[in-house]
This record gives structure tokens, C-alpha cells and sequence, in this order.
């Protein structure tokens, strides 16, 4: 080769890995800030949510999980943005903090077994894991099931199944489940209920009045009792399904 040629090789490999090394430092400042966005709105909505910030663990693996990675091409310049992003099929990456809200609600421990109805994009799902539960997704649009399944796998989160159905039926194989978190709206399934471990969880946005939604916690007592309260008026794509 050429000396000439060589050395024009080697300046575009020192500037190719110099591109790399300032997107890496653009997407930790963008993360940075996006944490502290959602720390914002955490103190903006604990009046209604009762919730007044993460804990440090749901801070962590929001902090950890590549958002960037579930986020289709045309979206990265706003991946780390607190707002939800079009992933095709009609659906929608949520908004991180309600993926935060969401998780802290699910009151998910190291070794839970939880649902999430509505896989979309797996980032939820990737939170979760990172939690150290075993979780169990279920997508209705199959081209989204299997690319989140894919990615899933590639990034090295082993403790998630994905399964394609109608997720109003929930997974009856592996309940009871310690957590639900289901990430479209509408109707509340009985199945889900019934899937409830004593003590368990379920966190999903009802239909309510106006067409509007409302983002409820459910819990299921020792004495087979379930509570539930309203959290937060919120927008999700419409859960489907169901004999509809
Ligand atoms: N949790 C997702 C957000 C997905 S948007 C994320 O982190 O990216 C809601 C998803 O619910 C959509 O992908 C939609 O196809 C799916 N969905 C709607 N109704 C469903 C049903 N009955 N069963 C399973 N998935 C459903």
C-alpha cells in the first residue's frame, strides 16, 4: 500500500473513533439530564401520585438502560428526551418518566416475577429486568415482539421472556406474578387480577371519563381483598384485544 494511502487510512480511523467517543459523551450528558428531568417531575406530580421521587434503585436502572437502543433510527437525537417517541406499528415508546412512575409503583424486588402487558419497544421490560426480576412480556403487533426480543437478548437482558398474544388474558403459566405492569389502556382485565400474587402490584392506566385515562394501582391483600387508587391522569396508546 502506498505510504500516502496509508496514512490517509489511518486519519480516518483516528477520526472515526473520535466521532464515536463524542456521541458516547453527548448521550451521557443527554442521560444526565433526562434523570434529572424526571427527578423534576416526580416532585411536579407527588401531590396526585404520592410518589415524591425514585428510589435508588428504580434511579439506577433507569440510569443503566440504553434508551438510545430502543429507539428506532430516526428518533436518537431524541432518545434521552422526557417524552414518548414513535416506534412504528402506530405505537409509542413512553415517556421515561412514566416508566419511572410506573416501576416505582410495581414495587418490583430482586427476584419478582412480573408481567408487563404491551412489550412495544422492551424498554420497560429492560427496566424491570434490571431490577433483577424475572419478567414476562407479551406484545400483540408480532414485528414489535420479536425486534424487542432480539434486542433483549443482544443487550444481554436474559431474564426476559417475550411471548406474541393478547395480553388481556395475561400469562397464566407463570402467574401468580408479584408485579403488573401493563402499558396500554382501557378496560381493566380480570385476568390480570386473578394473576396477582397476595401482596402484588398492578399498576395500568384505565379508561376513565372524556376519554381520558387514568393511570390506577391495584393491590391484592393477605386477606384476598383488592384496593384501588388513581394516580395520574395519563395518555397510552389503546390496549386491544379482548374480545373487542
Ligand atoms: N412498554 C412499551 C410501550 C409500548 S406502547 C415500551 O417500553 O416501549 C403499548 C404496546 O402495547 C404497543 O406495542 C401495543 O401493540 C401493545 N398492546 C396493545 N394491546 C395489547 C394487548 N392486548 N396485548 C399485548 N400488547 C398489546
Amino acid at each position: 500500500m502506498k505510504p500516502w494511502r496509508r496514512r490517509f487510512m489511518l486519519a480516518s480511523l483516528l477520526l472515526a473513533s473520535v466521532c464515536v467517543v463524542a456521541a458516547d459523551s453527548r448521550s451521557d450528558a443527554a442521560r444526565t439530564r433526562l434523570m434529572k428531568d424526571i427527578a423534576h417531575d416526580f416532585v411536579a406530580t407527588a401531590r396526585m401520585t404520592g410518589v415524591r421521587e425514585m428510589s435508588p434503585a428504580v434511579a439506577e436502572a433507569m440510569a443503566g438502560v440504553p434508551r438510545h437502543r430502543f429507539v428506532p433510527a430516526g428518533g436518537q437525537a431524541a432518545a434521552y428526551a422526557n417524552r414518548p417517541l414513535t416506534i412504528g406499528h402506530g405505537q409509542t415508546i413512553s415517556q421515561p418518566f412514566i416508566v419511572a412512575l410506573m416501576t416505582e409503583l410495581a414495587g418490583v424486588s430482586p427476584g419478582d416475577r412480573v408481567l408487563e402487558v404491551g412489550t412495544g419497544s422492551g424498554y420497560q421490560a429492560a427496566v424491570l429486568a434490571a431490577l433483577g426480576a424475572r419478567v414476562y412480556t407479551v406484545e400483540i403487533i408480532e414485528p414489535l415482539g420479536r425486534h424487542a426480543a432480539a434486542l433483549l437478548a443482544e443487550l444481554g437482558y436474559e431474564d426476559v421472556e417475550v411471548r406474541i398474544g393478547d395480553g388481556n388474558a395475561g400469562w397464566p403459566e407463570a402467574a401468580p406474578f408479584d408485579a403488573i405492569v401493563v402499558t396500554a389502556g382501557g378496560d381493566l382485565p380480570e385476568a390480570l387480577v386473578e394473576q396477582l400474587a397476595v401482596g402484588g402490584r398492578l399498576v395500568i392506566p384505565l379508561d376513565a371519563a372524556r376519554g381520558e385515562q387514568e393511570l390506577t394501582l391495584i393491590e391484592k391483600h393477605a386477606d384476598g381483598s383488592v384496593t384501588q387508587r388513581d394516580v395520574l391522569p395519563v395518555r397510552f396508546v389503546p390496549l386491544v384485544g379482548g374480545g373487542d
